[in-house]
């Protein structure tokens, strides 16, 4: 068995369910530790996170992943146990093993290698893992990045390890995400009998031509690499099943993924003032998920660039800013640069989640082959 596809094994053997790490990180840090690396644990509330570092001066080169795991559902749907990992014909089955224990454990072997093979490398190597990117996302990364302001800290170029891939491995290179905003609406009126409407005020009423203007809006024309803004309703919700009474409130819920256009303040505002025009009596609550973020051609695209197309016989990657987000949208305020590199993801999340164990032996090399392209004398004189 080769060293990758062992630690993956042992990693998806720990059931490390969000926000739980299930001792994945004490593994990993004590093989860190004994490569040379510096580790530091950083937990806050229920969330382990850790931070290992090789080197000192800059630039930073921060390799960002998960340990923790959606939950696997009924184990009866599952072919073998989602934490059992089990390998047929060539695919290694559980819960993580493309998002993305995989991909964390193809860090940790390209961490070792490139510190055994260089161990005066210039800048600094770095990992950074949490136990809460599938879930509340609060006190994983984007609590470690703001104590990296606090400190100061910096970070030059990060590769997260994300699932990315759609067909084969390497045919994606994701150099941007997205920003999400949710929104929860509720406008007012006041319930009564549908035979007395001037007794009541109907919210639906009110909503509809509010929403008919919320739905239909073109937003932008999208944004360099980035589709257009959308903004899609999840959820709506009036009425009490009777079909004699005016409802009191509606309750309606949507999200927008937008390009680096907007941002979530602005769009905010243009929505706020959207429902004060209507003249709606209305509350509006936000969730913010991340700014857009988006890496311009540089060093960091280019070595990533090379290496899949070499990898692919000559194939060039798509160069994507699609998708859902990930944790590089905190990292990415703090000023650097992020790509995105990892397995292929058509069975993230699902039963009978898997990997391709060529592609997974193959991944360390990737990762590999990039980090010596960045942390080299030539590169950083
Ligand atoms: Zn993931």
């Amino acid at each position: 068995m080769s060293d990758v596809l062992d630690l993956t094994c042992e990693l998806i053997a720990r059931p490390s369910v969000t926000p739980e790490d299930a001792g994945c990180q004490a593994m990993l840090a004590e093989r860190l530790s004994r490569a040379g690396f510096a580790c530091e644990r950083l937990r806050f509330g229920s969330v382990d996170n850790l931070w290992a570092t090789h080197g000192s001066s800059g630039p930073v080169l921060v390799l960002l992943g998960h340990t923790d795991v959606v939950p696997p559902g009924p184990r009866e749907a599952w072919a073998s146990g989602p934490f059992a990992p089990e390998i047929r014909d060539g695919v290694l089955y559980g819960r993580g093993a493309a998002d993305m224990k995989s991909g964390v454990a193809a860090f940790v072997v390209a961490a070792e290698r490139f510190v055994a093979a260089h161990p005066d490398h210039p800048g600094t190597l770095a990992l950074l893992l949490t136990s809460d990117e599938e879930g509340d996302a609060i006190d994983g990364v984007r609590r470690v990045a703001q104590l990296f302001r606090e400190r100061g800290e910096r970070i030059d170029w990060c590769i997260t390890g994300e699932p990315s891939s759609t067909a084969e491995l390497g045919d994606l290179l994701r150099v941007g995400r997205r920003g999400s905003l949710s929104a929860t609406l509720v406008v007012h009126g006041v319930q009564g009998h549908v035979a007395y409407p001037e007794l009541a005020r109907n919210p639906v009423h009110a909503a509809l031509p509010l929403l008919g203007e919320l739905t239909a809006r073109v937003w932008d024309d999208g944004y360099g690499s980035f589709p257009p803004t959308s903004l899609q309703v999840s959820n709506i919700h009036a009425g009490t099943g009777a079909t004699n009474v005016v409802p009191g409130t509606l309750e309606v819920q949507f999200n927008l993924r937008y390009n680096p256009h907007w941002t979530a303040d602005r769009l905010v505002a243009e929505i706020e003032a959207m429902c004060t025009r209507h003249g709606v009596d209305h509350t509006l609550s936000w969730h913010r998920s991340g700014e857009p973020f988006h890496t311009p051609e540089g060093l960091l695209r280019a070595a990533a660039r090379e290496v899949l197309a070499a990898f692919r016989g000559g194939a060039a990657p798509e160069e994507s800013t699609g998708g859902g987000t990930s944790d590089a949208r905190f990292i990415a305020p703090l000023g650097a640069q992020c790509i995105e590199i990892g397995p292929v993801n058509a069975s993230i999340h699902k039963v009978d989640e898997h990997v391709r164990v060529a592609d997974l032996e193959a991944l360390p090399g990737l990762y590999l082959a990039i980090i010596e392209r960045l942390l080299r004398a030539e590169v950083i004189a």
